[in-house]
C-alpha cells in the first residue's frame, strides 16, 4: 500500500518514499488513512491478511476501531520469530526483478544465472531500503514501538497472538501458519496494480 501511494508521485507518496528509503517508519496517522480507505473495499469483505501492520499501539487500537465499523470480528496476530542475524542475511541478500516482479534471495532463492531474472533474463537490482544500515536501523524501531503491540492483544477482545517459527523453509513456515490458524487452504490473491 505504502509503495503504491509512492508510485502515484502524490506529496504523500514523495514524503513515503524518503522515510522508507532512509529506514525509518511511516507515521501512524498516514498508514491509518490509506488502510482505512483500503480495508472498506470490496475484495477486503470475506477476510484479508495485513503484512507489518499493525506496527505501534495506536495502530493496533486504530485498527480495532476500524474492524469493528466494518463488522469484522477481532483480528489474529502472527508473529514471525527469526534471530536478528539470519533477518539481516536475509534483507542484504534479497534481490528483484524490475520487470516481473520476481524477488530472488542469494541465500534461499537463487536464480538460475547469476543475478539474472529466471522469467526474463532481466538484470536484478536491490531496493535501496534493503542494506545491512537501514535494516539494523529497522530492527532497532521494531523492537521499541512493535514489541509493546504484543501486548495490546493480551487484553481480553482485542484478538489473539500465535507464535510462528520463521526460521525453516517457506514451505514449513507456511504450514506452520496455516496449522497455527486451523484453517485447510488459503486463496492468495495478488494485490491489484492500479
Ligand atoms: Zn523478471
Amino acid at each position: 500500500m505504502l509503495r503504491r501511494e509512492c508510485e502515484t508521485h502524490s506529496d504523500t507518496g514523495r514524503y513515503i518514499d524518503g522515510l522508507l528509503a532512509a529506514g525509518k517508519l511511516v507515521p501512524d496517522e498516514i498508514v491509518n488513512r490509506l488502510l482505512e480507505a483500503r480495508l472498506a473495499e470490496a475484495d477486503c469483505r470475506d477476510g484479508f491478511l495485513i503484512d507489518g501492520y499493525p506496527r505501534t499501539v495506536e495502530q493496533a487500537s486504530h485498527l480495532s476501531n476500524i474492524l469493528e465499523q466494518l463488522g469484522f470480528q477481532a483480528p489474529t496476530l502472527i508473529h514471525m520469530d527469526v534471530p536478528d542475524e539470519i533477518l539481516v542475511g536475509r534483507l542484504s541478500a534479497r534481490w528483484g526483478c524490475p520487470v516481473c516482479g520476481t524477488i530472488y534471495n542469494t541465500i534461499t532463492k537463487p536464480p538460475k544465472r547469476k543475478f539474472h531474472c529466471d522469467h526474463d533474463g532481466m538484470k536484478l537490482c536491490q531496493r535501496k531500503d534493503d542494506t545491512v544500515a537501514t535494516a539494523l536501523c529497522r530492527l532497532d524501531a521494531y523492537k521499541r514501538v512493535t514489541d509493546p503491540v504484543l501486548n495490546f492483544y493480551e487484553i481480553p477482545g482485542s484478538g489473539k497472538v500465535v507464535h510462528v517459527d520463521a526460521n525453516q523453509s517457506p514451505d514449513a513456515v507456511f504450514d506452520s501458519i496455516r496449522q497455527s490458524l486451523e484453517v485447510e487452504s488459503f486463496s492468495f490473491v495478488r494485490p491489484r496494480k492500479r
